[in-house]
């Protein structure tokens, strides 16, 4: 899987190899796929195009009446021509601001659309990425790229497009009257102009660096947050009393981005002030060799026409110097969308086989043939698993912690593909299955109960939204959480909290049996929290499982003795293999690995809840 791209370490004013390595290179591929965001809307680009033409060149004409209003109106001491000159200004004036709303209503929308349809594709293609992406990835970075990155990409549209196309617009506009009026101090306007150029080439390096260093900043920071403003990570935080150092790390992680966002926004600073300087220099030049020509040697030159020069002169710097710092916004807006479109080209390990099958029904048998698994390429997790679990029967799968019980259940829904060796689900290979259909038969009741902040009633519904108030009920009380349900105030509209943590552990886990209980799947997986419950919640639990895996294919990843031997047959996983298989009476027997489980475990479990 490919990474995202790193910048090198933060604080630097000067790009590293690294760092110039990760620029984005703008392509024709590159360029090519951002377009086609835009082409859907070209219709409403095309309008907008002739807003921005129109209004830019109607931005102009006010200073072309200008030499009019002076020559005709001022000097000409005609005050007819005066006004109506004047109200003309005004006029086109008007009308240009106009359009001009027009067009930012226009390029909001677009902007607004295409990012609505990059988030619901992204969010789309996220959601097809496997376990080991969630489990591999910072969450900060994946929510930055959905919320911020593609934010950007909104203001791309909305400004840095519009921006390039109504500058460049009127760049040529002006050039073209200033030479059309007089060729010399048009020259001379524009011979100001490569000043700007080098101070702009190396502010613009810089601040691709600096963007770059405080996006990854931003990532941190939002990754500090999202790990210790969780519950689960303010419980560690406490629990551990690292207030004081969580606080250090998120206020250097702060720190840090201060201090990048000053640099930033530094950068390029200095190098307005010299083109301040510069574009004041230009109107004087202008007025000078004006004023000699029309004194000296031109009688045709009117005050007026110099007045029009020296005005579109800033006509001209305005738009030079906006497209020189434009050249930054487009490095910033294409590093934004090679970020996002590399996210976008993240291979989906997990997919449907193109030849998928969807069978008529499917009878929840499994069978694992000479399975094995890494999560990581040199550490190999499962070896040589082979198995076979007939419809209607149950296994219980035991073994020390780290073995890899839940490796093997997450083998059997595809949240993890095997390395060696077939998964069959119901008499089929698990990757030739509909992943819809496949995960529809398999329910699991994981360790880590995860339920929605929402109320009891949405958290049951997640399995089967069109559930009736009485299988919503019978649901309960199969999965033993009927009691706690009427105790509520509020019933089934009782409030779980964020996560479920209003819930006791013992609580949540039958929640969960009874919302698995009504998804209804072929094949039943429970994977028994390790953590200890107190007797009276095992029981309880105890109670709900026992029926239902009676009538149901199950497999249950069991650390108590009682869940054993509920089950017809006993796998024992010790370092990845099966080392042991049978029944409990015959594997306590044999003086093995079950033996030394059930004498350091399960019995004293036992007689601690008898006791
Ligand atoms: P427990 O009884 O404590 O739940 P288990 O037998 O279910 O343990 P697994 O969760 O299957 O054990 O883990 C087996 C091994 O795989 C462990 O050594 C664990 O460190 C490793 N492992 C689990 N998940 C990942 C992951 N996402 N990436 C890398 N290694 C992992």
């Amino acid at each position: 899987m490919s990474q995202p791209m790193r910048g090198g370490p933060m604080g630097r004013g000067f790009l590293t190899e690294e760092e110039k390595a990760n620029r984005p290179r703008v392509t024709g591929a590159l360029l090519k796929r951002v377009f086609s965001y835009l082409k859907p809307y070209w219709k409403q680009l095309a309008l907008i195009l002739a807003a921005i033409a129109m209004s830019s060149l109607l931005g102009l004409y006010p200073s072309i009446l200008t030499g009019r209003i002076i020559d005709e109106g001022l000097i000409g001491r005609s005050l007819s021509a005066l006004i109506k000159l004047i109200l003309l200004s005004l006029g086109v004036t008007l009308l240009s601001s106009l359009i001009s709303v027009g067009q930012n209503y226009l390029n909001t929308w677009i902007a607004q659309h295409i990012a609505f349809d990059m988030r619901n594709k992204m969010y789309a293609h996220l959601q097809r990425m496997s376990q080991r992406f969630f489990t591999a990835n910072n969450q900060g970075d994946i929510i930055t790229r959905m919320t911020s990155d593609i934010s950007g990409v909104e203001r791309v549209i909305t400004s840095t497009f519009t921006s390039i196309l109504s500058n460049v617009i009127t760049l040529i506009a002006a050039l073209v009257i200033m030479y059309r009026q007089n060729w010399v101090l048009a020259t001379i306007g524009v011979l100001v102009v490569p000043l700007f150029i080098i101070p702009t080439r190396s502010a613009g390096k810089t601040r691709w660096s600096l963007t770059r260093e405080s996006q990854e900043c931003n990532d941190q920071v939002n990754g500090i947050l999202n790990e210790t403003l969780s519950v689960s990570g303010q419980l560690l935080v406490k629990l551990f009393g690292k207030e004081q150092a969580e606080y250090e790390r998120y206020r250097s992680a702060n720190e840090r981005m201060v201090k990048l966002n000053i640099k930033e926004s530094m950068a390029g600073r200095w190098f307005f002030m010299v083109i301040q300087t510069f574009s004041s220099i230009g109107p004087m030049a202008l007025y000078l060799v004006g004023g000699i020509l029309m004194m000296k040697y031109d009688q045709s030159i009117s005050v007026g026409d110099i007045t029009v020069m020296v005005t579109m002169l800033g006509r001209l710097y305005g738009p030079v110097n906006n497209l020189l710092n434009m050249q930054v916004e487009w490095i910033r807006s294409m590093a934004m969308f090679t970020r996002i479109f590399e996210y976008f080209d993240l291979p989906v390990e997990i997919e449907n086989a193109p030849d998928a099958i969807t069978p008529d029904s499917c009878d929840g048998s499994v069978i694992f043939s000479h399975v094995g698994f890494s999560y990581e390429p040199e550490r190999e997790i499962l070896h040589n698993i082979s198995f076979t679990l007939k419809a209607g029967h149950s296994v219980a799968i035991v073994g020390p912690s780290g073995s890899g019980k839940s490796t093997i259940i997450n083998l059997i829904p595809r949240l993890y593909d095997t390395k060696f060796g077939t998964v069959y689900f119901g008499g089929h290979d698990v990757k030739k299955l509909d992943l819809g259909f496949l995960r529809k038969n398999v329910g699991i009741v994981s360790q880590e109960t995860y339920l929605f902040n929402g109320t009891i009633r949405e958290n049951l519904l997640y399995a089967k939204p069109d559930a009736t108030e009485e299988e919503l009920i019978e649901a309960c009380k199969q999965a033993n959480i009927y009691d706690f349900v009427l105790k509520q105030p509020e019933g089934l509209d009782a409030m779980v909290g964020n996560r479920g943590l209003k819930l006791s552990g013992g609580e949540k886990q039958r929640l969960s049996i009874a919302r698995v209980l009504l998804k209804d799947p072929v094949l039943l997986i429970f994977d028994e929290a390790t953590s200890a419950l107190d007797s009276i919640s095992e029981a309880k639990i105890q109670e709900a499982i026992e029926p239902i895996i009676q009538n149901r294919t199950s497999i249950l990843i069991a650390h108590r003795l009682s869940t054993i031997l509920a089950a017809d047959e006993i796998l024992v996983v010790k370092d990845g293999v099966i080392c042991e298989r049978g029944v409990h009476a015959d594997l306590v027997k044999a003086g093995g690995t079950y033996t030394e489980l059930y004498e350091t475990q399960f019995k004293k479990a036992l007689e601690k809840a008898e006791g």
